[in-house]
């Protein structure tokens, strides 16, 4: 067993300033107060991954610019075995409302749950002090509360998934997960509908995802580094153009590892792409996907599903199975489909370089979808949208709290209606003057709500809420 330490260098948060203009008031407001708000007390975040989904892109922004603002706040990520995360696996599911692996929540996952976190906290417990606050994140963590409490830490559980209407399935994971999360002093969910029944409501708080506007995934790149990175990672043809991008630090970086591509050839210079990045996850729908796009959508455009290597993603043990189910679809289909879809697996050795792989993957597309059957974050949309790109995207979770349909983005009521995908590509790729109008819209939408100056000021709103910081 072993915790692992993330280290976290500080970020400026002034480099918010000229992008939020006078908003930037309250952001400057509140690194003035954070260091009189903390007084001594390191702020922890304990999840389980630093690289892959969400919580890990999140975390690596947000902690930066926290300690730039002065505050001491720590990552630490638990440790588990392959068991430990095929259970946690399958309560995420559940809480999507998806039956996931199928497998048990009984006496005998609850004692594996529990001993895997004993032994996480037995680890932490010298370092985490009494006052210190704490973040638990989602269901991986939630076995920490009570141990952290145990040291006198003030203690907030964080879930980023659920779904708008629970299920029995998702109520089957709620009970398994109450008794970890209820003794938290706050339950923060990312949108009101994901709150639990039975819940104090005095003691929760929503705070909606945000994304890093600086970040190698979000800064703008020349249109020849696009043409660059792509030709590195071998999803174009190469071309003699620097593949350059900004570290999180602000120091050049370069691109320089391939992915795994299955393609028949390079991505054309001269066609439509409809990207979708994500994990490998079923949830995700690639398969979805690839068939909607094959099936229904337009008859020219290529179609890029991109995801990380799949054995980078340390808690997420059914991505393996998924990409292997993809890579068969694509080479079952007829050889002029299977000339207009690309799969690309991005290495994670170096996050920033991945980050600026999906950046450029991102940035290449007309058109980026998100299909997911369930989706609580769907950060993969705010990157997109903060690119001026349209993005048609599934009615689900917090998605709906970005893209307002035909507004800011394309919604699809139903993401297993594959003709209905089929035909929104087809839409916009047909209008360019619609895409372009939504794809202006959807950048503003990003930048008024979903920055991480905004989740930064929300955190610090919660922190002195709380009984034990307002003394
Ligand atoms: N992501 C990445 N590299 C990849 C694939 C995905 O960095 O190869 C990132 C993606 O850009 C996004 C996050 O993983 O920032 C996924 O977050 P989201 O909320 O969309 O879904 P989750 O994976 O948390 O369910």
């Amino acid at each position: 067993m072993a915790i692992t330490h993330v280290p976290i260098s500080p970020l400026p948060p002034e480099r918010f300033r000229d992008l939020l203009g006078e908003r930037y008031e309250e952001v400057a407001a509140a690194v003035d107060r954070a260091g009189e708000v903390l007084g001594g007390r390191a702020v922890w975040h304990l999840n389980s991954t630093a690289h892959g989904g969400g919580v890990a892109e999140l975390l690596q922004s947000l902690l930066a610019y926290a300690r730039g603002a002065g505050v001491d706040a720590r990552w630490s990520v638990i440790n588990g075995d392959a068991d430990f995360f095929a259970i946690t696996k399958r309560i995420h599911n559940r809480l999507h409302g998806w039956p996931g692996d199928g497998g048990e929540l009984g006496d005998a996952e609850r004692a594996h749950y529990e001993e895997t976190l004993e032994a996480n906290a037995r680890e932490l417990a010298p370092t985490v002090r009494a006052g210190d606050l704490v973040f638990c994140h989602d269901p991986q963590t939630a076995g920490l509360v009570s141990p952290m409490l145990g040291v006198g830490a003030t203690v907030l559980w964080r879930c980023h998934v659920g779904m708008d209407l629970p299920n029995d399935i998702a109520r089957g994971a709620w009970d398994f997960l109450r008794p970890y999360v209820q003794p938290a002093d706050a339950y923060v969910f990312s949108r009101r509908e994901f709150v639990w029944a039975g819940l104090d409501p005095e003691h929760v708080w929503i705070v909606p995802p945000s994304i890093d506007a600086f970040s190698p995934k979000n800064q703008d790149l020349t249109p020849e580094a696009v043409t660059a990175i792509l030709g590195v990672i071998g999803l174009s043809s190469p071309d003699d153009a620097t593949p350059a991008y900004r570290r999180v630090d602000g120091s050049p970086g370069r691109v320089d590892r391939r992915a795994v591509i299955d393609q028949q050839a390079p991505l054309p210079g001269d066609v439509n792409a409809v990207v979708q990045v994500s994990r490998w996850d079923a949830l995700k729908d690639p398969i979805g996907v690839l068939r909607g796009f094959v099936g229904h959508g337009p008859d020219s455009a290529h179609l890029v599903l991109a995801g990380p290597a799949v054995e980078a993603v340390s808690d997420d043990p059914e991505g393996a199975a998924v990409l292997t189910e993809v890579r068969k679809r694509w080479a079952a289909l007829p050889a002029p489909a299977r000339e207009r879809v690309h799969l690309a697996c991005l290495p994670m050795d170096d996050i920033s370089e991945n980050a600026a792989m999906v950046n450029a993957i991102q940035r290449r597309a007309q058109v980026v979808v998100q299909k997911s059957l369930a989706e609580g974050f769907g950060l993969t949309v705010a990157e997109a949208m903060w690119k001026a790109r349209p993005v048609i995207a599934s009615r689900r979770g917090a998605i709906q709290d970005m893209i307002t349909d035909g507004q800011t983005g394309v919604l699809l009521d139903d993401p297993e209606d594959l003709e209905a995908f089929g035909r929104a590509c087809t839409e916009l790729l047909g209008d360019p003057d619609r895409a372009a109008r939504i794809g202006a819209a959807a950048r503003q939408r990003i930048t008024e709500r979903f920055l991480g100056s905004r989740h930064l000021v929300q955190y610090l709103r919660l922190i002195e809420g709380m009984p034990s910081i307002r003394g």
